[in-house]
């Protein structure tokens, strides 16, 4: 079975603005966010990333538009030899319904551990709200959680 480090995106890969990343140009990698997706990379774990984007819903961007601002993600990452296994994206927002994907509901990890074959015990969700750490503990991984825009390179030695 394969281990994982899931990330929340905005505040844990990009910055959080307060607002939602609606295009490329608002999205801004966090410093040493690379160095640390490398470390963990090497140490033999999956990288996931688990983003509630609600702003779909609200039609404040398109998947198209969410699409465009993924490819700069990982190309920025390629950059640096960094490549992430997946990306799982919840589009719905309570506004407009409910549904059992947006964390802190536990779908998307539910089906990352069943997808890639993952052992949750093996594995890491880190994230900078409370839902992240809700929707990690219902899902059996262990939750690291890190305030809003800190560099990741803090907490790298906690997944060894
Ligand atoms: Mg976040
Ligand atoms: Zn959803």
């Amino acid at each position: 079975m394969n281990k994982a480090v899931f990330l929340d995106r905005d505040g844990v890969i990009n910055r959080e603005k307060g607002s939602y990343v609606s295009n490329e140009d608002e999205f801004e990698l966090l410093p040493g966010v690379p160095q640390a997706l490398k470390v963990w990379a090497e140490r033999g774990y999956l990288l996931i990333v688990i983003t509630n984007q609600g702003g779909i819903a609200k039609k404040l961007y398109t998947l198209e538009q969410l699409h465009s601002i993924h490819m700069k993600m990982t190309g920025l990452l390629a950059l640096h030899q960094v490549f992430l296994t997946d990306i799982f994206l919840c589009p719905h927002h309570p506004e407009s319904g409910r549904c059992i994907c947006r964390k802190p509901d536990s779908l998307m990890l539910e089906k990352a551990i069943a997808v890639h074959n993952i052992s949750p015990f093996k594995s890491y969700f880190v994230g900078d709200q409370e839902r992240d750490a809700m929707a990690g503990e219902k899902a059996g991984v262990t939750v690291i959680r890190v305030p809003p825009n800190q560099p990741l390179v803090s907490i790298v030695h906690l997944i060894r």
